[in-house]
């Protein structure tokens, strides 16, 4: 049995494929290292340099390997740059899906964990967001896994195929055990930007917009550390194999901290006062985005080990301050 992880080595899949490795699984990783670095997985782990698009490759992989679930985390995750253009995410997130889930299907492997997002809801109505709330994308980038979800949906209805989609929430904080964290430069989450504020690498870190609805007019969100989210991921697959049927699940904590509660978060962990701006709105943020959590913790059983802010930013800046001595070498 091995598991097949597209985009393993980034962010949320190195931590994946750290976690499987960890229990002994064997590990198959397919990516094209465009925004992945092949130090971010362990060395037990194999590593194929390709495009999950690439059918020929895939159905060597599905033949070779013993694969027998797949994990597809790849794909492109910048919201605006989604907006500007739209038909590089189509073309990444949506049509190389198909090509993945066609050749799972052509290889009869049955049990398969698709990387969602928050983003399918949109602006939510409710929150926290169930999982049948209305589903209304801002962005390509929400619309393009939307659309994977609903192809994922209609192929487990035909075939002898499950399926669960994970919709992430804010995922952040780095491996507990300093193995991996989130390495892409540039990167604009909350968060990292903070760190990077704290340790010289940005002159500041700017607030997008103190004038929303909620208790101190910034941007609410629901953090998750990414080691918890793998965790849901590994819960997620013995799932499947055990032969549970599909599932569509919110992956976050139940709660929303707001920007400034998280800027404050990182000046008690840094024991220093950041260089804060007040700027205005980010174009299609959403006030607040919270997960109603009731059912990944009755269908995967999912008990989070990491819900503290305050161990979230610290796993970050560690890693953050390992990336500096790396990017050094
Ligand atoms: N945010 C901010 N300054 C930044 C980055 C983010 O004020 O430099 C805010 C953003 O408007 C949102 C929250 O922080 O309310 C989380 O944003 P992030 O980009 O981390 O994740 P998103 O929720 O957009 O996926």
């Amino acid at each position: 049995m091995t598991v097949l992880v597209t985009g393993g080595c980034g962010y949320i899949g190195s931590h994946l494929v750290w976690a499987l490795a960890d229990r002994g699984e064997k590990v198959v990783v397919l990516d094209d290292l465009s925004t992945g670095f092949d130090w971010a997985i362990p060395p037990e782990a194999e590593l194929v340099r390709g495009d999950i698009g690439d059918r020929a490759l895939l159905d060597t992989l599905l033949e070779t390997r013993g694969v027998d679930a797949i994990v597809h985390f790849a794909g492109s995750i910048i919201v605006p740059e989604s907006v500007a253009d739209p038909l590089k995410y189509y073309g990444n997130n949506t049509v190389k899906s198909r090509e993945l889930i066609a050749a799972a299907v052509r290889h009869g492997v049955k049990a398969f964990v698709f990387s969602s997002t928050a983003a399918v809801y949109g602006e939510p109505e409710i929150v926290p967001a169930p999982e049948d709330a209305r589903l209304d994308p801002v962005s390509p980038y929400g619309s393009s896994k939307l659309m994977t979800e609903i192809m994922l949906r209609d192929v487990a209805r035909a075939h002898d195929f499950r399926y669960t989609a994970l919709r992430y929430f804010n995922v952040a904080g780095a491996d507990p055990k300093g193995r991996t964290g989130q390495s892409t430069k540039g990167a604009t989450h909350l968060i990292k930007v903070a760190c990077e504020a704290y340790l010289g690498l940005r002159p500041q870190i700017q607030i997008f917009g103190d004038d929303f609805d909620t208790p101190d007019g910034t941007g609410v969100r629901d953090y998750i550390h990414v080691a918890d989210l793998a965790d849901a991921h590994v819960l997620a697959l013995d799932r499947l194999r055990g032969g549970a049927p599909s599932l569509v699940a919110n992956c976050g904590y139940g709660r929303g901290f707001s920007v400034l509660e998280v800027l404050r978060s990182v000046e008690r962990v840094t024991g220093a006062a950041l260089p804060v701006l007040r700027g205005p709105r980010r174009a299609g943020d959403p006030a607040s985005l919270v997960a109603r959590v009731d059912r990944i913790h009755a269908e995967l059983d999912w008990r989070p080990k990491w819900d503290d802010l305050d161990t979230i930013v610290g796993h970050a800046l560690a890693w953050e301050k390992a990336l500096i001595t790396r990017n050094r070498v």
